[in-house]
């Protein structure tokens, strides 16, 4: 029924979606956005919805990331998370999301060499059974609604 679809790690690694991380707003629980700069190294989490807006001072690693996901700087909840079995679905922002649908939808997976470190290699396993791919989609389906 459907064509084979090719997928290949484009070896992004977790890092690069640290910078913008959606969450809920910690002051009115609607859909906020956690933002590294890295030129200024601060971090804020700013809501259109209610007005919230925090900063904060950060490391930023080779020039490039922050130490750690700009959600975790304010504890706010990713806002793109699901239950999936007795596992949890996340993703830190659209494109992060977007990125799992493709691999997750694809029925055939190229890798590069293994580097065990790839965003896609560190993923636990139920992300790569075929047997999730149906229901994993389903929630993503449902993450997008909410973007
Ligand atoms: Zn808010």
């Amino acid at each position: 029924m459907n064509q084979p679809y090719r997928f290949e790690d484009e070896n992004l690694v977790i890092s690069d979606f640290f910078n913008e991380v959606l969450v809920v707003c910690p002051a009115c629980a609607k859909k906020a956005l956690a933002t590294a700069n890295i030129v200024t190294k601060k971090v804020r989490l700013f809501c259109v919805h209610c007005g919230y807006n925090k900063e904060v001072t950060t490391e930023v690693a080779q020039h490039t990331f922050i130490t750690k996901p700009a959600n975790q700087f304010f504890d706010a909840e990713l806002w793109l998370q699901a239950d999936f079995k007795k596992e949890r679905f996340w993703a830190y922002n659209d494109k992060h999301l977007d990125y799992l649908e493709r691999y997750i939808s694809a029925t055939l997976r190229g890798h590069k060499e293994r580097t065990h470190f790839t965003l896609l290699e560190k993923l636990p396993k139920f992300y790569h059974e075929a047997k999730n791919r149906e229901g994993l989609l389903k929630i993503i389906a449902k993450l997008k609604n909410k973007l």
